[in-house]
């Protein structure tokens, strides 16, 4: 299938470009990291270990969860998708007639479009509102079948514990093992996100039916299980929402987050989207990265990405996800690159041939570059 994601990703960088705001990404946590931790790389490898052991395992670490938490006579909801999450939140509005919620906008309550949908239902959202609320827990624990609540303010602490009716909503990858793991990871996501000392508002939530009858939970795939099929994306599932990696992307520095069009953006959205929205509306994402690698550098929790964006590159390939055009491209220029022969020709030669192949594609965003009259391995300074 033809989609034109592409086109429109490339205008709107381009109107991002052409505008040059330049957009205010800086990365330098040194001082505090030295204040929180002996070894930051320590604590990293750390951090990115229990993650990535947690998601080898996330299967274990579900069933766990669920046991403990319905011993206090409570239900665990699940949901494969948008659709069927949205179909049993309208079920229980109609069930106990709420027409009032506040929902507190997480990324992962955007990415479902929560809002929007109840607007469009004619449900009231009401922002002070203690009637119902809808909100995401920052992680769940498997051990003790407890959900960690992290709040950006007294005021919304109160209006979440104490409605009358409250709806939890989390993506299942954000399941731990222990009470302890939170302390490490919170650390990292403050450090990154905000440049901060971990001082945020939180609690560890234990309910049971005795003390609260009107509580539902949901966990939610919304496409990660495809990216927990991949054994090598799967890591991407790690990912603590920090930010880092932007701070430091010179594509992201360009561009900002309009172009991607959804709350995914920078360099981690250009490994995962492909497998959370479509491989056809989102293959473009692989290749808008230059790989720089210095989003590797400062991923807490030391996600592959450009080995990731390599990956997805070379699966579209495979599985014939690109045109026949975009085949046919990278097969002569694959033939092309690897002859030393062909390489050292004259340079008027490699430009006829390259622009015939690839100069219309690349010249909408940018000027086809000219090539030196010698190759490297030709110049005096391999002589
Ligand atoms: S990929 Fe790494 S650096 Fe980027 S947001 Fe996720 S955890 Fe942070």
């Amino acid at each position: 299938m033809k989609t034109n994601e592409y086109k429109f990703f490339i205008s709107d960088c381009k109107v991002a470009i052409e505008n040059n705001k330049s957009i205010d990404i800086s990365y330098d946590i040194e001082d505090i990291s030295l204040r929180n931790f002996k070894s930051y790389s320590n604590a990293k490898k750390k951090a990115a270990n229990l993650r990535q052991k947690y998601i080898n395992h996330i299967d274990e670490l579900l069933v766990s969860f669920e046991k403990k938490y319905t011993e206090s006579g409570l239900e665990v909801n699940w949901a494969v998708d948008y659709n069927s999450l949205i179909e049993d939140v309208f079920k229980i509005f109609s069930e106990n007639k709420i027409k009032e919620v506040n929902v507190f906008e997480s990324k992962f309550i955007k990415e479902l479009g929560l809002i929007k949908s109840l607007k469009e239902e004619e449900f009231t959202i009401s922002p002070q509102s203690k009637k119902c609320v809808i909100f995401e827990p920052r992680y769940a624990i498997s051990q003790t079948g407890s959900l960690f609540l992290e709040f950006g303010s007294a005021l919304e602490m109160e209006l979440v514990m104490e409605a009358e009716f409250k709806i939890f909503v989390f993506p299942f990858n954000n399941v731990l093992k222990h009470v302890e793991d939170i302390e490490l990871l919170s650390q990292l996501y403050s450090i990154n996100k905000n440049k901060s000392d971990y001082l945020s508002l939180t609690t560890i939530y234990s309910p049971t039916i005795s003390k609260e009858k009107n509580i539902e939970l949901f966990i939610v795939d919304n496409g990660r299980t495809s990216l927990l099929e991949s054994k090598e994306h799967r890591k991407a599932l790690t990912c603590i929402d920090c930010d880092a990696c932007k701070k430091v992307c010179p594509v992201y520095a360009l561009i900002g987050d309009k172009p991607y069009n959804n709350v995914f953006t920078g360099p981690v959205a250009n490994v995962v989207l492909p497998f959370l929205e479509t491989v056809d509306g989102c293959k473009h994402l692989s290749f808008n990265c230059v790989l720089c690698g210095n989003c590797v550098k400062v991923c807490p929790m030391n996600i592959p990405i450009t080995d990731l964006i390599i990956a997805n590159r070379n699966m579209f390939f495979e599985n014939r996800n690109m045109d026949f055009s975009d085949r046919y491209t990278v097969k002569v220029l694959n033939n092309y690159l690897i002859s030393r022969k062909k390489l050292n020709k004259k340079a008027w030669r490699k430009e006829i041939l390259l622009k015939f192949i690839i100069k219309r594609k690349l010249t909408i965003s940018r000027p086809f570059p000219k090539f030196a009259k010698e190759t490297f391995s030709q110049s005096k300074y391999q002589k």
